[in-house]
């Protein structure tokens, strides 16, 4: 078969099923076409797109100011390596830096890169200012994260299915149950060897865990207590998936009045991912003020396309459209919205347990055991009436459309939502 030749979804599927590591258990939707909240299937169906890639699609699919300046810079420079400097990094490290209120920015390509370099960070840090013996520090990580997929971030990882055989694992993580802070300062407390607390503002893998209010802020005055940095991973929660332009935002400079309702936290290293290029291209990295980024120094850490100009240009014109379509915005007034509607639904439903989530990060929780199939049948019978969602942990459905969807689309969708759900009823 020609590469170009049109296929059909049962070619799609068939080639990767042999071709292809099985790394995945993919819906069965062959996707070809995106634009805003919108992907279109090879035989030409259109489906609102209720995951958005994992949150990396904020912006919406194919947004022409991404994908403008993407190809405006893939025709001019595509990458130096940092063996030289570029036109473009300083002004991205810069527009980063000054969006999110840090010192400096260190750009990487993939989440799980960036938490990787987070953790670096902070070893160095224990060792140089906090003066902990060599090779004693210890991270402090929460149960049921998730970080991605090196070795060393499954070494802290309690999904069996993620770690199973990938032994040995790396040490220096101690793990606390999630929102649970006497546990926090149980383990803080006990152990001088402390360097960081490594923690999702929301559990986006675990099923849209949100913490109950308050925790973060008194996790990060707890971090301050005992000398410890607080190192918060908004791969999936940050840019305005929450309806902040980070979840944990601080004095950030979003235009949003919901940051002055909630604690202000500045987290000491915060990781960014998946949506800082709308999903246009591996973008990433790792934010931080200067007394913690100055343990890093020339030849110690690095990445051939971190920071190429490519992703510099991606990452500006992404971050550019958050901010003028007021997305953190739309994120906070849309997921009301939709969990109320939600709610109306189950206050008469035996199918759905709960709805839970902030902005348009949301999960609902299906009434059947982790290991029914009962959610994976109902994102099938979504798939049949154009919209597209995944089930995470067997019964939890999570609902995160790009943040670009207008009111009318989300009603659109809440009655697509229910009317599947309806007939699932017991
Ligand atoms: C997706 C994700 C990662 C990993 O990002 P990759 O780009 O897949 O490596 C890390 N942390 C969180 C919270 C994520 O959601």
């Amino acid at each position: 078969m020609s590469v170009l030749e049109k296929m059909t979804s049962a070619d799609a599927i068939a080639l990767e099923d042999k071709y292809g590591a099985h790394n995945y258990h993919p819906l069965p939707a062959v996707l070809s076409r995106g634009e805003g909240v919108f992907v279109w299937d090879v035989e030409g169906r259109r489906y609102y797109d209720f995951l958005s890639a994992y949150s990396a699609v904020n912006q919406g699919h194919c947004h022409p100011d991404i994908v403008g300046a993407m190809t405006e810079q893939a025709k001019t420079l595509t990458l130096t390596s940092r063996a030289f400097y570029n036109d473009m990094l300083g002004k991205f490290e810069k527009y980063v830096s000054e969006t999110f209120h840090y010192d400096k920015f260190l750009p990487m390509n993939t989440g799980a890169e960036a938490v990787e370099t987070a953790l670096k960070i902070c070893r160095r840090w224990a060792y140089e200012k906090k003066g902990i013996s060599p090779n004693e520090a210890q991270i402090v990580v929460c149960e049921n994260n998730f970080h991605g997929r090196t070795t060393t971030i499954i070494s802290f990882s309690n999904d069996p299915v993620a770690t199973k055989n990938f032994g040995p694992y790396t040490q220096g993580f101690i793990k606390v149950e999630y929102d649970n802070l006497e546990a926090l300062e149980k383990a803080f407390k006990s152990n001088d060897k402390i360097a960081g607390f490594l923690v999702e503002p929301i559990q986006g893998e675990a099923g849209v865990y949100v913490p109950s209010e308050g925790y973060l802020a008194s996790a990060k005055a707890l971090c301050e207590k005992y000398n410890v940095l607080f190192i918060a991973d908004e791969v999936q929660t940050g840019i305005a998936r929450t309806g902040k332009l980070l979840a944990t935002c601080g004095n950030c400079s979003c235009p949003d009045r919901h940051c002055s309702g909630e604690p202000e936290i500045k987290a000491d290293i915060v990781i960014l991912g998946k949506a800082l290029s709308g999903g246009a291209y591996p973008v990433s990295g790792v934010m931080a003020n200067d007394d913690i980024m100055d343990v890093i120094i020339p030849g110690s850490h690095g990445s051939t396309f971190g920071g190429n100009p490519v992703a510099a240009a991606v990452g500006m014109a992404a971050l550019n459209v958050v901010k003028e379509e007021r997305l953190a915005e739309n994120a906070h007034v849309l997921g009301e919205l939709f969990r109320s509607e939600m709610q109306k639904f189950i206050d008469n439903s035996t199918i759905v347990n709960a709805v839970r989530g902030k902005g348009l990060l949301n999960a609902i929780l299906i009434n059947d055991s982790e290991d029914s199939t009962t959610a994976w049948d109902i994102c099938m019978a979504f798939k049949e009436k154009g919209l597209l969602a995944k089930p995470t942990h067997g019964n939890i459905i999570r609902f995160a459309p790009p943040l670009v969807m207008t009111e009318d689309q989300l009603m659109e969708c809440v009655e697509i939502i229910t009317s599947v759900l309806k007939t699932f009823e017991k």
